[in-house]
């Protein structure tokens, strides 16, 4: 067995004397092979790490790690003389939030999989900015994502310790989770275990306990019937995420009152105007263009819209504001899961209500008028277009 690298034991350590074995440039970058196996590699779904390279007066930047064979090579800004000896820091605001992302998702994988036991981990990026995780083997919904997150939240207030652990790989148990990117310098298996929730053999860096993650925040996922696709922010990062956005929504909430808790609310009825204000530009474009809803049956004149975002009090407003002359029946509907409708008479042989009462009383509605006025509505409308032609038939019978 080859020596254990720093970067899997003390993790915190973060500087090292190295030597430069060989220096190349390719494209924008330097390729510096150093012969200390001191930095991690990128592998495994997890990023490289980073940090800076001082070699004499010269401070490079290393903008991510890989390893070529079995050899570590920085991936720098400039070039250093090879053969020369360095000091080497790595970058830990980087390598911590790779750490936090890490663990998390272990974490949030295991809890996943006490749900979906056939779920396995697809595609996998950790960086030290975010996680993603791609889940396949079964389908998810957004509950079970947010349970898991939950469980993840407890396990980072209990703050459980996180062991690591090098184990021969016959003497693994098939309850162990094998995680991609396993070192093959390494002859044995490294197993990470964070208490007695989650065993997983595997190559990426963590931190020592759990209440080092600080939080741990689902920002988006994307899901079909065969893969979820789940990122994910840790610690400062995700703190500052999730308080920048409630700022945004806190900011607008004197200008457009309502309870932080009546969010979905809002959106749901924003989504809802926007679909109003769809079908009510349609309508205007058509009413301004042609006049199809207006017919004369015998000499009476028959006009009736379809109005969406009306409620009651504005139809009715309205059906007092159009200028009626000659014999008219004038039928206005707002439609929505409460429709409301208004039925104006002018010169007719009989009340508003003779012509409506009987319409409505038979689509399931109910109102109320007298004289040339009738009122009324419908609750729970499935589908208001064809309620609303069904309810202008009627009356175009009732007028013949
Ligand atoms: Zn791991």
């Amino acid at each position: 067995m080859t020596k254990i690298p720093a970067y899997w034991t003390s993790p915190l350590t973060h500087e090292f004397e190295v030597s430069i074995e060989s220096v190349e440039k390719s494209e924008n970058y330097y390729h510096i092979q150093i012969r200390e196996d001191v930095i991690r590699p990128a592998g495994g779904g997890q990023a490289g790490d980073r940090g800076f390279l001082y070699v004499e007066d010269t401070k490079t930047r290393i903008h991510d790690t890989i390893s070529d064979a079995s050899d570590i090579v920085l991936i720098t800004d400039g070039p250093v003389p090879e053969g020369s000896k360095g000091h080497l820091e790595i970058d830990m605001d980087w390598r911590l939030s790779m750490m936090r992302n890490h663990t998390a998702q272990h974490l949030f994988v295991s809890f996943l999989r006490k749900r979906e036991e056939k779920l396995n981990v697809g595609n996998l990026w950790i960086d030290g900015i975010h996680g993603t995780v791609e889940l396949v083997g079964a389908k998810l919904n957004h509950d079970v994502i947010f349970e898991a997150e939950e469980e993840v939240t407890k396990v980072i207030e209990e703050d459980i310790s996180v062991n690591i652990d090098f184990v021969d790989s016959d003497k693994i148990g098939p309850s162990v989770r094998s995680r991609e990117g396993l070192s093959d310098r390494l002859d044995k298996l490294r197993i990470v275990s964070v208490g007695h929730l989650d065993q997983s053999a595997c190559s990426g860096i963590h931190v020592p306990s759990t209440g080092a993650i600080g939080f741990f925040k689902v920002i988006d996922f994307k899901m079909n019937d065969e893969r979820t696709s789940v990122e994910f922010l840790t610690g400062i990062k995700a703190t500052i995420t999730v308080s920048n956005l409630y700022n945004e929504v806190l900011r607008r909430k004197y200008d457009y009152p309502y309870e932080m808790d009546q969010l979905g609310a809002v959106l749901d009825r924003s989504k809802e105007a926007i679909d109003i204000k769809q079908k009510l530009i349609e309508k205007v474009t058509t009413l301004l263009t042609s006049d199809p809803s207006a017919e004369w049956i015998s000499s009476v004149h028959f006009k009736h819209e379809y109005l969406p975002g009306f409620d009651a009090n504005t139809l009715k407003i309205l059906a007092n504001q159009i200028e009626m002359k000659e014999p008219t029946v004038l039928l206005l509907f707002a439609p929505g899961r409460k429709s409301h409708v208004v039925l104006k008479t002018n010169e007719m042989p009989r009340e508003a209500a003779a012509y409506i009462r009987n319409p409505i009383i038979e689509l399931g509605g109910r109102g109320g008028g007298k004289a040339e006025l009738f009122s009324g509505g419908f609750v729970d409308c499935e589908n208001s277009e064809n309620l609303y032609e069904s309810l202008v038939s009627l009356v175009r019978e009732l007028i013949v």
